[in-house]
């Protein structure tokens, strides 16, 4: 026997959303409960894949299927395709398993001919109308089905309102609209060679034939790639009676959200149209009324309406987004779905319907789009503004930033300083420039990815990033930038998105963030749902701070290294890099001791009583000296000018050992605990920094809880190496001070080598750390300075991958080695504390994979400890419901 292909409304139900597509679903559950839809049939998304399979032909038991269902509807109905009294007119709709609005075809009004239109026109009573409808659906046919642009038919329209000296379509007479339909009729044959087909059954046939291939036009396809919809699920089609709105001044035809999409206020949103059939509304020819006036304009169908709504809501349990049609004073449900909304409303919404008793806590968690929530925690562009967008490159950092286009990091810090807004513009930034981000309002990059050092460290502040933006020719000799023929001078204002991308002229007006009531509601309910901790990567005090008010419940990673750039400590840094001996070395080691030692207490104290993880120094140290290249400019320049002879030698010297510090790939190079094993004396203050300030709070009665880090181990033996020197620092310092104190040391879990050997690693250290920056940067050789601004859209675009593994983490490669080295270094620590700290800590579909791996903390950027929270909460939901449903199933 065929499988089945065609359903009733009758036959179906909102469980069948895959089979029968979201809106003949919701159709056919509508129905079932007695709602007044208009009665028709489903052909199901199977059809549409073996259509699309077999090379577009229909599958064999198809077409005796919808004539035996249509039969049914005829008979039910009374009414009959083609009848000369009573004819049986149709809606054919497409209806994903995910909603695509406007992706695909709809056609109105068929089963109308030369011989139907009349009975349309008897039983109205009203010719025009009749003649109206049919020319409607003619254009509608030719468009979709028959492929005629519909411009051409738009052509005919004009010329007839032309001769008749009427603006408006709806001043034509009933001769004038039969002229216009002989010359659409004339049109088709023209454009087709065929002639408009009058049997209704044919009709039908050709629109479904349309519908299915327009599952794989061009929009559709492209929506489906934004969206990340699988293309393998197909259309349904849904096919049913027509009702008319526009038949009368007692119709009419309208949409409504059952709260309001935008704020999330309870109360009925929407517009309609007296007299009018659903295109008009969407095509913007007449402006629709708001809901509310419904109230007046027909009392009694408004308060049938929301008392639809009511139910809706109560049924479906989630706000409405409802379409619906009057005709001659009779209300009719065109359909019903879970209604599109902004962040804020998704939040009040789901807050307010546990308030009510409609869903639990659990459910409201996982109602909120983890992602959606970056827009509410930054300043971000009015979405009324209109922009002057002249680049765009990757939404690194989101939020929006305003300011003068500044090209060098000194000057911004000097501006910012004075109190000036400004954007610092660079082709990529180094650590070297972490004052003038400081003060900057947002970057923006010619180059680098959504890993690169603008990125990190912008989403670590919480500043707005665009980085990428490949678009751009910075010259910072003229201190100008060119997009296109566009010229941008620095001082020039201009705004970044950080959530978009996008790059634009001029100021924005923006709209301030702000955790609502219902917000912070939300997130304690997430709290107490979730398993998984939540820490924040955070370099100071102010940071620190900042992520103990969105709730992370300690620090994950503190990068010392920005300690470094700060103006008053990078000379003293360059001394201690640039010094000849280990004395020298010493003596400018002593100068930074006090310097971090308050670094530390600063951020020990904001975060009393919860961990701190501080790792020490990590990036090659040539990123602290001046660049090779502008030293060699300004030497060749003293030497033209006749400059002071030690002054260039000085720049000489500085240069020799700037070049003997270059590394051909420095991320492989001299940094991590490499430098701890070759420059130890840096390590030791570092660790001797952390535990005087340790030392000092416990005195001062608080409770400092700080936890040790070595980066980029490989090696057992390099970390217990190196807690040796950090245990001798801590006795020390117990010692002079008089003061015990608790401590840990661990490692980062950065390097494949150290996942796979993670049992014996375990053994030295308390506890482990996965930066999965490095370990996707080192597992799949993908440089993460350059992938993304290079070749990581091929790899995207083939599909090869399918995400940014620097984004969302790669579970199959990165996340196998993770999975193991959890599994191993617990084999030798049953209680090793685990967490990471990379930029996926702070991704949701990351946060889950960690979740399932048994990791106990995620720590990410003080911005998205929010989402953090509630990802967690939502894994957590999602596990515990599957491993219930995998018991009942034993
Ligand atoms: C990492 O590698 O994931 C990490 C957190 O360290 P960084 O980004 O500073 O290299
Ligand atoms: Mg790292």
């Amino acid at each position: 026997m065929a499988d089945k292909y065609v359903y009733l409304f009758e036959e179906g139900g909102a469980g069948m959303k895959n089979l029968l597509g979201g809106k003949g679903a919701n159709l056919a559950e509508m129905t079932n409960i007695g709602l007044p839809v208009p009665p028709g049939i489903i052909i199901t998304t199977g059809a549409c894949k073996e259509f699309s399979a077999s090379g577009q032909k229909f599958p064999e038991g198809l077409e005796e299927q919808v004539k035996d269902k249509i039969k049914i509807l005829e008979s039910s109905l009374g009414k009959k395709f083609g009848d000369k009294a009573n004819p049986l007119l149709v809606s054919v709709r497409s209806g994903a398993p995910v909603s695509m609005p406007g992706m695909m075809d709809t056609v109105l009004n068929l089963g109308l001919n030369d011989i139907t239109v009349g009975a349309l026109a008897e039983n109205t009573v009203n010719e025009r109308f009749a003649l109206d409808c049919y020319r409607r659906f003619i254009t509608m046919f030719g468009d979709v089905v028959m492929g005629i642009d519909h411009s051409k038919f738009e052509r005919i329209l004009d010329r007839q309102k032309l001769k008749a000296q009427v603006n408006f379509d709806n001043q034509l007479s009933g001769g004038e609209w039969r002229e216009v339909i002989e010359e659409y009729k004339k049109l088709i044959k023209r454009e087709t060679g065929d002639d408009f087909p009058q049997d209704p059954m044919k009709q039908l046939f050709m629109s479904i034939y349309a519908v299915f291939n327009s599952w794989n036009n061009d929009r559709a396809v492209v929506y489906r790639r934004i969206n990340k919809i699988p293309d393998e699920l197909g259309t349904a089609v849904n096919i049913q009676a027509m009702v008319f709105g526009n038949m009368s001044n007692d119709s009419g035809t309208g949409v409504a959200f059952t709260r309001n999409p935008s704020t999330g206020e309870k109360k009925l949103y929407g517009e309609y149209l007296i007299n009018a059939q659903g295109e008009d509304v969407v095509a913007g020819i007449r402006t629709p009324q708001p809901i509310a006036s419904l109230q007046k304009e027909m009392p009694v169908i408004y308060s049938q309406f929301e008392e639809i709504c009511r139910r809706l809501e109560n049924h479906y349990r989630d706000m409405q987004d409802i379409e619906f049609t009057v005709e001659r004073g009779k209300l009719w449900i065109l359909q019903t779905r879970n209604g599109k909304r902004t962040a804020q409303a998704a939040i009040k919404v789901a807050v307010d319907m546990v308030n009510e008793g409609l869903i639990t806590r659990e459910e409201a968690v996982l109602r909120i789009e983890p992602a959606q929530l970056d827009h509410l925690l930054h300043r971000r562009i009015d979405p009324e503004a209109r922009l002057n967008i002249v680049a765009r490159g990757l939404p690194a950092s989101p939020g929006a930033a305003s300011g003068m286009v500044v090209f060098d990091a000194d000057l911004a810090e000097k501006l910012g300083q004075e109190g000036k807004k400004l954007v610092l513009v660079r082709t990529e930034t180094t650590p070297d420039d972490i004052h003038g981000i400081l003060y900057a309002q947002g970057i923006l990059t010619s180059r680098g990815g959504m890993t690169s050092h603008a990125a990190v460290v912008a989403r670590g502040m919480g500043k707005p990033c665009v980085c990428g933006c490949e678009a751009l020719q910075i010259d910072y000799d003229k201190n100008e930038l060119k997009v296109g023929n566009l010229v941008i001078k620095q001082g020039d204002i201009i705004s970044i998105d950080g959530s978009t991308g996008n790059v634009i002229t001029g100021t924005v007006p923006m709209i301030d963030p702000g955790l609502s009531a219902e917000f912070q509601q939300l997130l304690e309910w997430a709290d107490q749902i979730r398993s998984l901790g939540v820490r924040a990567n955070a370099d100071n005090p102010e940071d620190a701070a900042k992520a103990r008010g969105f709730g992370a419940a300690g620090i994950g990673l503190t990068r010392t290294e920005h300690m470094f750039m700060a103006q008053d400590r990078l000379p003293v840094v360059q001394e201690m890099i640039l010094s000849g001996t280990l004395r020298e070395r010493e003596e400018a080691v002593n100068k930074l001791l006090p310097m971090q030692r308050d670094d530390f207490y600063g951020i020990l104290k904001a975060m009393d009583g919860l961990p701190v993880t501080i790792r020490l120094l990590d990036p090659p140290l040539h990123e602290f000296l001046p660049d090779a290249e502008e030293l060699m400019v300004e030497i060749t320049r003293l030497k033209l000018t006749g400059g002071d002879k030690t002054e260039i030698r000085e720049r000489e010297e500085l240069l020799r050992k700037v070049r003997s510090l270059s590394e051909h790939n420095p991320m492989l190079g001299h940094r991590g605990c490499r430098l701890g094993l070759t420059f130890p004396e840096i390590y030791a203050m570092q660790a001797r920094a952390i535990f005087q300030a340790t030392a000092r709070l416990v005195e001062e009665g608080l409770n400092p809880i700080p936890e040790v880090e070595i980066p980029l181990v490989i090696e057992v033996k390099e970390l217990a190496y190196l807690r040796e020197l950090v245990d001798r620092v801590a006795s020390e310092v117990k010692k002079d001070s008089g003061i015990d104190f608790h401590y840990t040391v661990g490692t980062m879990i950065e390097i494949p080598r150290a996942a796979l050997l993670a049992d014996e690693v375990a053994l030295e250290a308390d506890f482990f750390s996965f930066g999965t920056n490095d370990l996707t940067q080192t597992t799949l050789g993908f440089s993460r300075d350059d992938a993304e601004g290079k070749f990581m859209r091929a790899y995207l675009d083939q599909k090869i991958l399918a995400d940014n593994p620097f984004m969302v983490l790669d579970r199959k490669g990165v996340g196998k080695l993770m999975k193991m080295a959890v599994e191993l270094g617990r084999r030798t620590k049953p209680d090793l504390l685990i967490g990471i700290c990379g930029e996926h800590g702070g991704e949701p579909s990351s946060i889950e994979f960690c979740h399932s791996i048994g990791l106990d903390f995620v720590s990410c950027s003080p911005f998205r400890v929010p989402i953090a929270r509630l990802a967690a909460a939502q894994t957590k939901v999602r596990s515990d419901r599957s491993a219930r449903q995998d018991y009942s199933t034993l």
